[in-house]
């Protein structure tokens, strides 16, 4: 039979199944998460900078599980803590008391060597400024973390080309970092991240120097990232970045805010 209702309820229905497939979707997605294990485990975190004789506490006791596959922003205002959270969770810096679980490894015990193995082989960071090295190629700062590995050079090319041609960079090699855009060095720098292909990544402010389209591919990237099965931990300011992720946790004051 014809249907001959307005359009407007016909689209209003379909707006409602859309809804109803996005719960569902919401709700399988809680489940494949719920049955997984943590990656990130965090309870009663603290940490204080001293400065002189003056002591600043910034994290004033963080409690935070972050599971195998998740897609997670940070978000709270500038100085709440964000980036001293996501050093502490990259074993880039030290934390004061409460206890930290990465991949079931406590990480307060680790010598510095075993630290920085645990880092290598767990972690990729993406940092709002990129961090490339300025005199190196696009591929060679993508390459660079397997050199540290002793991966053989002819494999560390292969992989770093792979990935480069990934993110669409395969006319941009042997650029220098000040010879691409904004956008392509993070590409370039999400790569270098991802070249020793380890669970984890950690991101602070990845689009905080882009503009709303880059910023979307970037996130786009990063979507695609985690359906693979990475895990992604985001810091970001920015309401849309964080929409684009699929639980977004909110720091207020070295708290986290429930
Ligand atoms: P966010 O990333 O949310 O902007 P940060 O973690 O960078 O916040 O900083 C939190 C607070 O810690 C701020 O008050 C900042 O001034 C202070 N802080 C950050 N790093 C240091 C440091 N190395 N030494 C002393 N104080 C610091
Ligand atoms: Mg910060």
């Amino acid at each position: 039979m014809l249907d001959i209702r307005p359009n407007h309820s016909s689209s209003l229905r379909e707006k409602q199944i859309d809804q109803l497939k996005n719960q569902q979707l919401a709700a399988a997605d809680a489940l494949r998460v719920s049955f997984k294990k943590p990656i990130i485990s965090v309870q009663s975190l603290t940490k204080s900078y001293h400065i002189g004789s003056m002591t600043v506490p910034v994290l004033k006791g963080i409690d935070l599980c972050v599971k195998e596959g998740e897609f997670v922003s940070i978000m709270g205002p500038s100085g709440s803590g964000k980036s001293t959270l996501l050093n502490v969770l990259g074993i880039l810096d030290r934390y004061d008391d409460g206890e930290y679980v990465l991949d079931g490894t406590l990480i307060k015990p680790l010598s510095e060597t075993e630290a920085t193995r645990h880092r290598n082989h767990l972690i990729g960071f993406v940092f709002q400024s990129f961090n490339l090295l300025p005199f190196k190629s696009a591929i060679d700062n993508v390459a660079m973390p397997l050199y540290y590995q002793k991966v053989p050079r002819k494999q560390r090319e292969e992989r770093a080309r792979k990935l480069l041609e990934r993110m669409g960079l395969a006319s941009r090699m042997d650029h220098l970092p000040s010879e691409l855009s904004g956008g392509q060095r993070q590409r370039v720098a999400i790569a270098r991240a991802l070249v020793t292909d380890p669970p984890l990544i950690l991101a602070d402010e990845p689009t905080g120097n882009l503009d709303t389209k880059t910023s979307e591919e970037v996130m786009e990237l990063f979507t695609e990232i985690n359906d693979e099965g990475k895990t992604l931990v985001v810091i970001t300011h920015d309401e849309e970045v964080a929409e684009r992720t699929r639980r977004v946790i909110h720091l207020q004051d070295g708290r986290i805010r429930h």
